[in-house]
């Protein structure tokens, strides 16, 4: 393999390390949130999309001939980054939660910004297509939650202030 290629490959590892990892993070917010059902049900939407980039994205990687198996190595190095924003959904509050998720789903569309310039340029048009495809569902999540960041926010302050369980 061409040292183009392998690094092209382990892009598209890394990026299915972030799918498994944005998934495991998700999980573990949509268990935390309790009062706020638009934030529960448009992060819920969003685990069934992330399950399916995951898979489009160990397609192409077989495909292309690449090893799904060796995944767990490269997701280790999100490690650190997973579990700096997944430690900020425990003992604290949603606002932290949306703020994090809102951060990684800009870590997503950078990298598949990267994927689909490297697609075209070893000329996998099949893989820039999935990134294409991709990256619009993690544009709507961004969009979706800088929309409603002030309203969990203002939410959260009015139960605080009212003494009611706000921290969920
Ligand atoms: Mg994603
Ligand atoms: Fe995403």
């Amino acid at each position: 393999m061409a040292d183009i290629d392998q690094r092209y490959m382990s892009w598209l590892r890394d990026a299915h390390a972030m799918e498994m990892q944005a998934l495991q993070m998700m999980e573990a917010l949509v268990k935390r949130i309790e009062t706020y059902p638009e934030l529960r049900q448009r992060i819920q939407r969003h685990i069934e999309e992330t399950r399916g980039q995951a898979d489009q994205l160990a397609r192409c990687i077989q495909r292309l001939g690449g090893d799904t198996s060796v995944l767990k190595d490269t997701a280790a190095r999100f490690m650190a980054m997973a579990q700096g924003l997944s430690g900020v959904f425990v003992g604290d509050e949603i606002v932290k939660g949306a703020m994090a998720s809102y951060t990684f789903e800009h870590f997503e569309i950078s990298s598949y910004r990267v994927l689909i310039a490297a697609a075209e340029a070893v000329g996998d048009m099949e893989t820039k297509r999935v990134c294409e495809t991709i990256l619009r569902e993690e544009e709507a999540m961004a969009d979706w939650l800088a929309d409603h960041l002030p309203s969990v926010t203002q939410q959260h302050l009015r139960r605080e202030l009212a003494g009611a369980e706000a921290k969920r």
